[in-house]
Protein backbone atom coordinates (compact mmCIF):
# COMPACT_ATOMS: atom_id res chain seq x y z
CA UNK A 1 0.00 0.00 0.00
CA UNK A 2 1.62 3.04 -0.69
CA UNK A 3 2.34 5.75 2.05
CA UNK A 4 0.30 8.30 2.99
CA UNK A 5 2.01 11.85 2.35
CA UNK A 6 1.67 15.04 4.24
CA UNK A 7 3.37 18.24 3.01
CA UNK A 8 4.32 20.19 6.48
CA UNK A 9 5.26 24.17 5.80
CA UNK A 10 7.78 25.19 7.91
CA UNK A 11 9.94 28.41 8.34
CA UNK A 12 9.39 31.34 5.87
CA UNK A 13 8.87 29.02 2.97
CA UNK A 14 10.13 25.61 4.02
CA UNK A 15 8.37 22.44 3.41
CA UNK A 16 8.95 19.21 4.92
CA UNK A 17 7.10 15.91 4.43
CA UNK A 18 5.21 12.95 6.38
CA UNK A 19 5.37 9.78 4.63
CA UNK A 20 3.10 7.72 6.84
CA UNK A 21 2.66 3.15 6.66
CA UNK A 22 -0.64 2.65 7.95
CA UNK A 23 -0.11 -1.00 8.23
CA UNK A 24 2.87 -0.84 10.54
CA UNK A 25 2.29 2.58 11.74
CA UNK A 26 5.56 3.95 10.58
CA UNK A 27 6.11 7.69 10.07
CA UNK A 28 9.38 8.87 8.04
CA UNK A 29 10.18 12.86 8.32
CA UNK A 30 11.75 14.26 5.67
CA UNK A 31 13.85 16.84 6.31
CA UNK A 32 13.84 19.05 9.94
CA UNK A 33 13.32 22.81 9.32
CA UNK A 34 11.61 23.54 11.89
CA UNK A 35 10.46 21.37 15.13
CA UNK A 36 6.72 22.96 16.24
CA UNK A 37 4.88 22.53 12.94
CA UNK A 38 5.95 18.85 12.59
CA UNK A 39 5.03 18.08 16.29
CA UNK A 40 2.04 19.71 15.52
CA UNK A 41 1.05 17.27 12.87
CA UNK A 42 2.39 14.32 13.72
CA UNK A 43 0.06 15.13 17.20
CA UNK A 44 -2.85 15.43 15.62
CA UNK A 45 -2.72 12.49 13.44
CA UNK A 46 -1.44 10.40 16.03
CA UNK A 47 1.50 8.97 14.13
CA UNK A 48 4.65 7.52 15.93
CA UNK A 49 8.05 8.91 14.21
CA UNK A 50 10.12 6.23 13.37
CA UNK A 51 12.44 7.74 10.77
CA UNK A 52 14.14 11.23 9.50
CA UNK A 53 15.40 11.08 6.01
CA UNK A 54 17.66 14.42 5.38
CA UNK A 55 18.62 15.46 1.95
CA UNK A 56 21.37 17.95 2.77
CA UNK A 57 22.85 19.85 5.69
CA UNK A 58 21.78 23.38 5.45
CA UNK A 59 20.31 24.75 8.18
CA UNK A 60 16.42 25.14 7.35
CA UNK A 61 16.30 21.36 6.93
CA UNK A 62 18.26 20.02 9.75
CA UNK A 63 18.39 22.49 12.75
CA UNK A 64 14.90 21.99 13.97
CA UNK A 65 15.94 17.47 14.65
CA UNK A 66 17.13 18.20 18.03
CA UNK A 67 13.55 19.07 19.42
CA UNK A 68 11.58 16.77 17.86
CA UNK A 69 13.87 14.15 18.82
CA UNK A 70 13.37 14.77 22.51
CA UNK A 71 10.00 13.19 22.06
CA UNK A 72 10.33 10.73 19.30
CA UNK A 73 12.98 7.78 19.15
CA UNK A 74 13.81 8.05 15.79
CA UNK A 75 16.42 6.51 13.27
CA UNK A 76 18.08 9.43 11.79
CA UNK A 77 19.15 8.61 8.30
CA UNK A 78 21.41 10.99 6.12
CA UNK A 79 24.42 10.96 3.26
CA UNK A 80 27.14 9.17 4.61
CA UNK A 81 29.66 11.80 2.21
CA UNK A 82 27.71 14.33 4.54
CA UNK A 83 27.98 12.67 8.30
CA UNK A 84 30.71 14.73 9.11
CA UNK A 85 28.78 18.41 8.68
CA UNK A 86 25.25 16.66 9.54
CA UNK A 87 23.39 16.05 12.65
CA UNK A 88 24.53 12.63 14.47
CA UNK A 89 23.28 10.03 11.69
CA UNK A 90 21.78 6.76 12.83
CA UNK A 91 22.31 5.13 9.36
CA UNK A 92 24.57 6.53 7.02
CA UNK A 93 23.87 5.62 3.71
CA UNK A 94 25.48 6.32 0.20
CA UNK A 95 23.62 6.53 -3.36
CA UNK A 96 22.19 3.37 -4.59
CA UNK A 97 21.58 2.03 -1.26
CA UNK A 98 17.71 0.38 -0.32
CA UNK A 99 15.65 1.52 3.20
CA UNK A 100 12.56 0.37 3.97
CA UNK A 101 9.92 2.65 6.09
CA UNK A 102 7.20 0.16 7.13
CA UNK A 103 7.05 -2.20 4.02
CA UNK A 104 7.75 0.71 1.30
CA UNK A 105 11.05 0.63 -0.12
CA UNK A 106 13.26 3.79 -0.43
CA UNK A 107 16.24 4.64 -2.70
CA UNK A 108 18.80 6.82 -2.26
CA UNK A 109 19.65 9.05 -5.14
CA UNK A 110 22.93 10.95 -5.68
CA UNK A 111 21.94 14.96 -6.48
CA UNK A 112 25.06 16.43 -5.42
CA UNK A 113 24.86 20.22 -7.15
CA UNK A 114 23.17 22.69 -4.52
CA UNK A 115 25.51 20.71 -2.27
CA UNK A 116 27.73 18.08 -2.77
CA UNK A 117 26.55 14.79 -0.69
CA UNK A 118 22.91 15.82 -1.23
CA UNK A 119 20.86 12.68 -1.56
CA UNK A 120 17.29 12.37 -2.75
CA UNK A 121 15.13 9.97 -1.43
CA UNK A 122 13.13 7.92 -4.15
CA UNK A 123 9.89 6.00 -2.93
CA UNK A 124 8.94 3.63 -6.42
CA UNK A 125 5.80 2.17 -4.98
CA UNK A 126 4.48 5.57 -3.13
CA UNK A 127 5.60 7.49 -6.45
CA UNK A 128 7.04 9.99 -4.73
CA UNK A 129 10.27 11.31 -4.72
CA UNK A 130 11.91 13.76 -2.28
CA UNK A 131 14.57 16.16 -3.43
CA UNK A 132 15.15 18.70 -0.99
CA UNK A 133 17.26 21.48 -2.95
CA UNK A 134 17.88 19.74 -5.66
CA UNK A 135 14.71 19.55 -8.47
CA UNK A 136 12.25 22.41 -7.13
CA UNK A 137 8.79 23.09 -8.26
CA UNK A 138 9.64 24.88 -11.65
CA UNK A 139 13.05 25.44 -9.99
CA UNK A 140 16.70 23.74 -8.94
CA UNK A 141 18.56 24.47 -6.16
CA UNK A 142 21.37 27.33 -6.41
CA UNK A 143 24.80 25.59 -7.10
CA UNK A 144 26.33 26.76 -3.67
CA UNK A 145 28.94 23.42 -3.52
CA UNK A 146 28.49 21.49 -6.44
CA UNK A 147 28.69 22.53 -10.36
CA UNK A 148 26.52 22.65 -13.13
CA UNK A 149 27.58 19.61 -15.13
CA UNK A 150 27.03 17.95 -11.53
CA UNK A 151 23.68 19.19 -11.00
CA UNK A 152 22.83 18.37 -14.55
CA UNK A 153 23.40 15.15 -14.02
CA UNK A 154 21.65 14.67 -10.61
CA UNK A 155 18.06 16.13 -12.31
CA UNK A 156 18.66 14.29 -15.57
CA UNK A 157 18.69 11.25 -12.72
CA UNK A 158 15.99 12.16 -11.33
CA UNK A 159 13.73 13.11 -14.81
CA UNK A 160 14.37 9.55 -15.83
CA UNK A 161 11.42 8.71 -13.06
CA UNK A 162 8.14 7.92 -14.25
CA UNK A 163 6.70 10.89 -15.12
CA UNK A 164 3.55 10.03 -12.09
CA UNK A 165 6.08 10.79 -9.71
CA UNK A 166 5.22 13.62 -7.31
CA UNK A 167 8.15 15.72 -6.68
CA UNK A 168 7.99 16.66 -2.62
CA UNK A 169 10.76 19.54 -3.20
CA UNK A 170 11.64 21.64 0.05
CA UNK A 171 11.07 24.98 -0.41
CA UNK A 172 8.27 27.47 -1.87
CA UNK A 173 9.52 29.49 -4.84
CA UNK A 174 7.45 28.76 -7.78
CA UNK A 175 5.92 31.86 -8.16
CA UNK A 176 9.20 33.38 -8.84
CA UNK A 177 10.60 30.30 -10.64
CA UNK A 178 7.68 30.31 -12.73
CA UNK A 179 8.55 34.68 -13.99
CA UNK A 180 12.56 33.37 -14.45
CA UNK A 181 10.92 30.47 -16.37
CA UNK A 182 8.78 32.75 -18.54
CA UNK A 183 11.82 34.58 -19.62
CA UNK A 184 13.48 31.06 -21.05
CA UNK A 185 10.13 30.12 -22.94
CA UNK A 186 7.64 32.50 -23.21
CA UNK A 187 5.98 30.21 -25.98
CA UNK A 188 5.14 27.37 -24.03
CA UNK A 189 1.78 27.03 -23.22
CA UNK A 190 1.99 24.39 -20.31
CA UNK A 191 4.43 26.54 -18.54
CA UNK A 192 1.77 29.24 -19.27
CA UNK A 193 -1.02 27.44 -17.67
CA UNK A 194 0.69 26.49 -14.96
CA UNK A 195 2.09 30.01 -14.11
CA UNK A 196 -1.72 30.57 -14.04
CA UNK A 197 -2.53 27.73 -11.71
CA UNK A 198 0.25 28.91 -9.15
CA UNK A 199 -1.17 32.30 -8.87
CA UNK A 200 -4.62 31.04 -8.25
CA UNK A 201 -3.10 28.49 -5.58
CA UNK A 202 -1.11 30.89 -3.80
CA UNK A 203 -4.09 33.28 -3.86
CA UNK A 204 -6.26 30.69 -2.11
CA UNK A 205 -2.86 30.38 0.39
CA UNK A 206 -2.39 26.47 -1.26
CA UNK A 207 1.19 25.17 -1.27
CA UNK A 208 2.41 24.31 -4.77
CA UNK A 209 4.62 21.71 -3.39
CA UNK A 210 4.39 18.85 -4.23
CA UNK A 211 4.06 18.69 -8.23
CA UNK A 212 4.38 16.06 -10.64
CA UNK A 213 7.42 14.98 -12.67
CA UNK A 214 5.76 14.54 -15.59
CA UNK A 215 4.51 19.08 -15.08
CA UNK A 216 8.24 19.40 -14.46
CA UNK A 217 9.30 17.72 -17.60
CA UNK A 218 6.88 19.95 -19.57
CA UNK A 219 7.36 23.53 -17.80
CA UNK A 220 10.28 23.59 -15.67
CA UNK A 221 13.01 25.06 -17.74
CA UNK A 222 16.06 23.23 -15.88
CA UNK A 223 14.92 20.01 -16.82
CA UNK A 224 14.76 21.08 -20.15
CA UNK A 225 18.26 22.30 -21.70
CA UNK A 226 17.59 19.10 -24.14
CA UNK A 227 14.89 20.77 -26.03
CA UNK A 228 15.41 22.06 -29.13
CA UNK A 229 12.79 24.86 -28.76
CA UNK A 230 14.71 26.25 -25.90
CA UNK A 231 18.12 25.51 -27.30
CA UNK A 232 17.16 27.71 -29.74
CA UNK A 233 15.34 30.57 -27.36
CA UNK A 234 18.84 30.69 -25.90
CA UNK A 235 20.51 31.10 -29.30
CA UNK A 236 22.59 27.52 -28.31
CA UNK A 237 20.81 24.45 -30.52
CA UNK A 238 22.64 21.49 -30.83
CA UNK A 239 25.01 22.59 -27.50
CA UNK A 240 25.41 19.97 -24.64
CA UNK A 241 22.32 20.26 -22.64
CA UNK A 242 24.71 20.75 -19.46
CA UNK A 243 26.11 23.78 -21.31
CA UNK A 244 22.73 24.32 -21.80
CA UNK A 245 21.82 24.07 -18.48
CA UNK A 246 24.66 26.16 -17.09
CA UNK A 247 24.02 29.36 -19.16
CA UNK A 248 19.76 28.87 -17.36
CA UNK A 249 21.15 28.34 -14.35
CA UNK A 250 23.82 31.36 -14.75
CA UNK A 251 20.37 33.66 -16.18
CA UNK A 252 18.60 32.37 -13.29
CA UNK A 253 21.15 33.43 -10.53
CA UNK A 254 21.22 36.96 -12.26
CA UNK A 255 17.19 37.44 -12.57
ZN1 LIG B 1 19.71 24.03 0.87
FE1 LIG C 1 16.82 24.97 1.62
Amino acid sequence: MPLEIVTVPCLADNYAFLAHDPASGDTALVDAPEAAPILAELKARGWRLSHVLLTHHHYDHVDGLGEILAGHGAQVIGAAADAARLPPLDRAVKPGDRLEIGGEPVEVLEVSGHTVGHVAYHMPRSRAVFTGDSLMALGCGRLFEGDAAQMWASLSRLAALPGDTLVCSGHEYTQANGRFAQTIEPENEDLAQRVRDIAEMRARGEPTVPSHLSLELATNPFLRAGVVQVQRNLGMKGADPAAVFAEIRARKDNF
